[in-house]
């Protein structure tokens, strides 16, 4: 099987593919040998079963999965890599490659069919333009997942991992932050790529809650409340909310003064319970 922690033998692949990159499909490809051993163990600790990879690329982090779980199903949308992928991961029995875009995947059907019975976890190195996507499609379906362990950018996982109501912290922390806990495992430096991106990246894990931390009278409704508060980042809270939601701002500054809040707060500041007092107050059934 070949060695993909070795740089000379990816280059030599992707020759002989006559491979070209894709910038479209967020395709920077790890050659940094260290990167994918760490990710495959920290998600695979204590006892991984199955494991779902989106974009396997060439198959560098593949392989390691492959040693760590008793099966792997990966997603790769682009049917380029399918006779490179069959070529290294010729050793891998328990891989299967499904030329799919994840993003249209019936992952509770893939699940079901795929891994009966197995503990699954998710782990990528994620094509960079449809993170938010991604990580909210896993979210959202509530799928019984051990844990999600993937490569963002690095701004994107500072964050993610943001406490909401903090400076960082944005529509994404939220939302994220309903569904899971979210911790930033290490960083990754843009060299450790082919070809190497404009930014660095970073290692972040998130585990799915048994329940939410805040009650919402409407969850659909909760999330249009963040999407809306955070759409003009540079405005208060009162002028998002009232220009997403379409509720005039009077109404929305009294009721941001009875939860003891200053009408110029902006959304950074509102805790998950800020947003959910504020949606279930909002919402009219
Ligand atoms: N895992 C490989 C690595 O670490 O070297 C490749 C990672 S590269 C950042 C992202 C991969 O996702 C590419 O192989 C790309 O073709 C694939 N991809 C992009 N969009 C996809 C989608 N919607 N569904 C499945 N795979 C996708």
């Amino acid at each position: 099987m070949p060695n993909l922690s070795d740089i000379g033998t990816i280059k030599d692949i992707l020759k002989r593919h006559q491979f070209s990159f894709s910038k479209a499909l967020g395709q920077n490809f790890l050659v940094n040998p260290t990167v994918c051993p760490r990710m495959a163990q920290a998600c695979a600790a204590p006892q991984g079963e199955g494991v779902l990879e989106i974009g396997p690329g060439i198959g560098v982090l593949t392989q390691e999965l492959s040693a760590c779980f008793q099966k792997v199903v990966c997603f790769e949308l682009d049917t380029r890599l399918l006779p490179v992928l069959a070529e290294t991961l010729c050793e891998c029995p328990n891989v299967f490659v499904r030329n799919e875009d994840f993003l249209k995947a019936d992952l509770k059907k893939v699940l079901q069919t795929e891994f009966p019975g197995m503990r699954v976890s998710v782990c990528a190195n994620l094509p960079y333009y449809i993170t938010s996507p991604i990580l909210m499609c896993l979210l959202e379906s509530r799928l019984p997942l051990d844990n999600i362990t993937v490569m963002v950018q690095k701004e994107a996982a500072d964050r993610i991992c943001a406490e909401p109501g903090t400076k960082l912290s944005g529509a994404l922390t939220a939302a994220v932050h309903y569904y899971a806990t979210a911790e930033k495992l290490f960083s990754v430096s843009r060299g450790s790529f082919m070809p190497a991106p404009n930014v660095d990246s970073a290692v972040i894990q998130l585990h799915i809650r048994q329940k939410p931390p805040v009650q919402v009278a409407d969850e659909a409704f909760f999330f249009r409340v963040i999407q809306a508060s955070f759409a003009q980042r540079r405005k208060t809270a009162v002028n998002s909310l009232s220009a997403g939601l379409g509720i005039a701002k009077a109404d929305i500054a009294a009721l941001l003064q009875s939860l003891g809040k200053d009408e110029r707060v902006r959304a950074e500041t509102f805790t998950l319970q800020d947003f959910a007092d504020i949606s279930n107050r909002l919402y009219k059934g």
